[in-house]
């Protein structure tokens, strides 16, 4: 893994991964706007059937655009400390708002990362949203000392095309019945999905639905970045009362 973090510094030289100006990775204002946003409910249009409550930190947009792409495309591995820590705010103010409307009571959580193809695994040289979950996992656990794990329970079969590029409809039926869950949590464990970016929902919505179908608690979903909806129908999303600071 070293020889691909010192290639990947070799091709993209001391750059910030979110403006492209000289520098270290992420420079001081796109990190600041990055954790100038608190976590939102998001709820793409239209809404995927089955789509767990789902809390992005940032829109994806601005600098944040570059530093996914960076972190996943170029195995810019460093990133994970900071985009796992705007993760970890997400599942914090989705773990609250759940507490808070008598949803959970406070115990187990299991992060669910949203599976990848192997053949982007190979290529990245890393599972890139099980790392950020493991990250977020961590975080997580210590800011509530409750046991926080990141599990891959639920994996993808071989035969699904890169959701690149596919609609809603498309990537909904792209998934259909090629996710599958291995493994369970925890006893009495809460599952919660994770991406690293929500765009149509389907992957969220269909490892949902899979965990439930299974049999395991799904409290909602977390991810990184929330693709912007559409001017004509957004509005500003609410914002999670009480979230943490
Ligand atoms: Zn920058």
């Amino acid at each position: 893994m070293r020889l691909v973090e010192a290639a990947a510094d070799l091709l993209l030289g001391r750059t910030c991964a979110g403006c492209g100006r000289a520098g270290p990775m992420v420079c001081p204002r796109c990190a600041a706007w990055v954790r100038a946003y608190g976590p939102r409910i998001v709820r793409p249009r239209p809404t995927p059937r089955g789509l767990p409550m789902t809390v992005a930190a940032a829109p994806y947009t601005g600098p944040m655009r570059g530093l996914i792409h960076r972190y996943k495309e170029a195995s810019a591995w460093g990133l994970a400390g900071l985009l796992g820590e705007r993760l970890a705010w997400a599942v914090l103010t989705l773990l609250h708002r759940c507490a808070e409307d008598g949803l959970w009571t406070p115990g187990p959580v299991v992060l669910v990362p949203a599976p990848s193809r192997r053949s982007a695994v190979l290529r990245r040289g890393s599972d890139v949203t099980a790392r950020l979950a493991a990250a977020a996992a961590t975080r997580v656990g210590a800011a509530t000392g409750l046991p926080v794990v990141m599990r891959r329970l639920v994996r993808m079969r071989g035969r699904t095309s890169d959701q690149a590029g596919l609609d809603a409809q498309q990537r909904a039926a792209n998934l259909r019945g090629n996710l599958v869950v291995t493994g369970g949590p925890e006893v009495g464990a809460v599952a919660v999905p994770i991406d690293d970016v929500i765009t149509t929902g389907a992957t969220m919505a269909e490892s949902a639905r899979v965990l439930r179908s299974a049999g395991v608690r799904v409290l909602g979903a977390a991810t990184v970045a929330a693709t912007p909806r559409r001017p004509s129908v957004s509005g500003t999303p609410r914002p999670v009362a009480g979230a943490p600071p």
